[in-house]
């Protein structure tokens, strides 16, 4: 017989065993006494507390409570309503710490008896999960204000800015209330509204924007190159889009910069020979179909390397500036006027059209017109300037469909005007290439006559015209070709000038004058104080920074008295960088070396500058003696420059004298040293030493 007590005892044990599988901290509480009648192994390891620490406790003497007052709480809900549903609290494990549950309690009859049956929920992990979505907001929070870039968000669907940084407002000048609440074509932001749709399409299909290219307008107007940049990200419980905009404006600037410089000269800004091969390649691919042709004209300035040697490179500087704004001030639009580096332009003439003959002369009348505007004065610092210029044309339609043919026929259709004078214009000839060619093949062979040492000296006796006694010598260049035999400096000076051989090739008659010298000295044809040798000096070899010391070493080398050099000049040297020239011939003057101005009368010096320089002789210009018997002017600027002389206390030799009658019209007017053919032309070393006649014997 099972008493009504036992049956109420097994009903418990049924329950207790039970609550042991359950996986949820359980307990179970006598509502009778408040006493715990069990807890489960769950409840033990959630909280860490031990069955028997826990079982036959009263309800107020639980160590779970980890405040009176939550253990009031508790006791008041329980005996208002019974129950307690899904409450978040933390109880006490037996550790030390608190562990965040979601507790519940529901009463439990067995026969007649009430039982409170208390669960509870661990809910570390998601309050933890909590935990840093609150930190995550907070760091997003942070990052978006703070940030160091110009943060928007937006509504994804209204497009609508829901909140802007600081740093847009820096940036943008836009305040909140300016634009939250707003679409960007409502304040004005896209500078093209129009390009707006399409960069929004990108987002919605692509999910995202990286480094968008967008100008963007501020608010005081000034247009910004900016980059955006866009992610879709969800707020609370709306999707947003969130745009950081990167002003690139200045590394924009930069970037056209060096892209402007890559394709523009620097001095002239005009484009470049990139730039022109750009166009020309474009413009004749488009012509082709179009049945167009264009013309190119290849420029270049008769003898400007003069200005630069007589007035300096900032004179030249300013002289193919203004060539440069006259030529584009000529040219249609859509012409191009490009600088290929010195004095060569290139012009591009488009859209030429008709018949051969009528292409040619549309090209020839416009460089015609071009050669004019050219060729008017101009006045550049001062001086008072007329230049030439000399064009070389070569047609698409006839002479090339690539850029570098093009170039290439215009070029030698230039080469073909200057070697038939210059100041003109000359279509491309098949012809002219092999004047090209033997220039190009000249170079070569002065290159290699420098190496293989075919050059050498001849001297050129100076006379004193009383006495028929040599005073001195000028030495002149030769190349003794190996097939074509002794040239003279006029074939070969002009080429060894511009392709800069000058250096070498002055540097190497300045050794062989000194050697020369030394050489006369020991044979005793000379004595030191009555004989003096003249070289000459190219405008480019004196500017050389070496120069003096060029100088120096070789006289040094050859153990010389100074006084046997004399460095002959011409006047262009003396107006270019005077003050660097007055020093360099300064130089010079305190080693004792002396100075004489070369082809006098022919170049632009003016005296005061000649009474700066320490110039002790004068050479009248073979072009003025030729004539001075003949010509009354010619007689008259002899006679000029002998009284100048003679005031400035300077020496002075005629050049070029050939005749009897020229050399007694020197003689009347007092010009006593001469040098010419009507005493001897140049001659070798061998023959210059007969000249000079036997050795003395003091
Ligand atoms: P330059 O310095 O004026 O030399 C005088 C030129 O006139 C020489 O010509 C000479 O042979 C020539 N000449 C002399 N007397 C007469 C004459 O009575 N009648 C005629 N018709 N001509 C005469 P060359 O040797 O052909 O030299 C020409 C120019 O080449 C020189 O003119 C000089 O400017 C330059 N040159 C020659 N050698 C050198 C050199 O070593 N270095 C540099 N930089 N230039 C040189
Ligand atoms: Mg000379
Ligand atoms: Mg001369």
């Amino acid at each position: 017989m099972h008493t009504v007590a036992d049956a109420l005892m097994r009903r418990e044990e049924e329950l207790i065993a039970l609550l042991g599988q359950l996986p949820v901290a359980c307990m179970l509480l006598r509502e009778a006494d408040h006493t715990v009648v069990a807890v489960n192994p769950a409840f033990e390891a959630l909280f860490g507390w031990s069955a028997s620490r826990m079982i036959g406790r009263s309800y107020a003497e639980l160590p779970l409570w980890s405040s009176s007052r939550q253990r009031e709480d508790f006791r008041r809900q329980l005996l208002t309503s019974g129950r307690i549903q899904q409450h978040e609290t933390h109880f006490q494990c037996g550790d030390g710490q608190t562990r965040p549950c979601l507790a519940y309690v529901e009463q439990v009859r067995i026969g007649d008896q009430l039982y409170q049956l208390a669960t509870a929920h661990d809910m570390s992990e998601r309050s933890n999960a909590n935990q840093e979505l609150k930190q995550s907001e907070a760091k997003f929070a942070a990052l978006f204000i703070d940030s160091p870039e110009p943060y928007v968000l937006f509504s994804k669907r209204t497009a609508k800015i829901i909140e802007i940084n600081h740093r847009f407002t820096q940036v943008f000048g836009y305040q909140s209330q300016d634009v939250i609440d707003r679409n960007a074509n409502e304040f004005g932001f896209w500078r093209y509204p129009e390009k707006r749709p399409a960069v929004i399409d990108k987002l919605m299909r692509e999910g995202c924007l990286r480094n968008e290219p967008v100008d963007l307008v501020a608010k005081d107007g000034r247009v910004l190159n900016c980059e955006v940049s866009s992610n879709f990200i969800l707020v609370g419980e709306e999707w947003c889009t969130l745009s950081s905009f990167k002003d690139v404006t200045e590394q924009r600037r930069i970037e056209a910069r060096v892209k402007h410089q890559a394709y523009h000269d620097a001095l002239t800004d005009l484009p470049n020979r990139l730039l022109l091969h750009d166009r020309l390649q474009q413009y004749l691919a488009l012509s082709e179909r179009h049945g167009l042709s264009c013309a190119l004209l290849f420029f270049d300035l008769d003898h400007f390397k003069r200005v630069n040697d007589s007035l300096g490179h900032g004179c030249g500087d300013a002289v193919l500036q203004e060539v440069s704004r006259r030529l584009q001030e000529r040219v249609r639009r859509a012409d191009t006027v490009a600088r290929l580096g010195g004095d060569e332009f290139v012009i591009l003439l488009t859209g030429l059209s008709g018949k051969p003959e009528q292409i040619a002369e549309q090209a020839r009348v416009s460089a015609a017109e071009l050669l004019e505007v050219v060729s008017a004065p101009m006045q550049i610092e001062g001086y008072g300037l007329q230049l030439s210029c000399s064009i070389g044309i070569a047609l698409s339609s006839e002479h090339g469909n690539t850029p570098e043919d093009l170039l290439k026929h215009a070029d030698t259709a230039l080469y073909g005007v200057k070697a038939s004078g210059r100041n003109n214009i000359a279509f491309f000839e098949p012809q002219m290439q092999v004047a090209v060619s033997q220039r190009l093949q000249l170079e070569t062979e002065l290159r290699n006559a420098l190496l293989e040492g075919e050059f050498l000296l001849h001297y050129q006796p100076q006379v004193d015209a009383c006495t028929q006694r040599i005073t001195g010598a000028e030495a002149l260049l030769r190349w003794q070709h190996p097939e074509m035999g002794m040239i003279g400096p006029g074939t070969f000076m002009p080429v060894l000038e511009e392709s800069g051989m000058i250096l070498e090739a002055g540097h190497w008659v300045l050794e062989q004058a000194c050697d020369f010298i030394a050489r006369l000295l020991d044979q005793r044809l000379i004595a030191a104080d009555q004989f003096c040798l003249c070289v000459n000096i190219s405008p480019r070899q004196f500017r050389q920074a070496s120069f003096v010391a060029q100088v120096a070493a070789a006289i040094a080398q050859k153990q010389i008295p100074v006084q046997c050099l004399k460095l002959e000049i011409t006047e262009s040297i003396m107006i270019h960088n005077i003050s660097d020239t007055v020093e360099k011939m300064n130089e010079l003057r305190d080693m004792g070396i002396r100075f004489a101005i070369d082809d006098f009368g022919t170049g632009y010096s003016s005296l005061s500058y000649l009474k700066r320089l320490p110039v002790d002789l004068l050479k009248i210009d073979q072009s003025f003696i030729d004539d001075c018997t003949h010509d009354g002017n010619d007689a008259e600027i002899v006679r000029a420059i002998i009284a100048m002389a003679r005031s400035l206390k300077m020496e002075l030799i005629a050049e070029g004298v050939e005749t009897a009658e020229q050399l007694a019209f020197l003689k009347q007017h007092g010009c006593r040293t001469y040098q010419g053919y009507y005493f001897s032309r140049a001659v070798s070393e061998e023959a210059f030493c007969a000249l000079l006649g036997p050795p003395a014997t003091r």
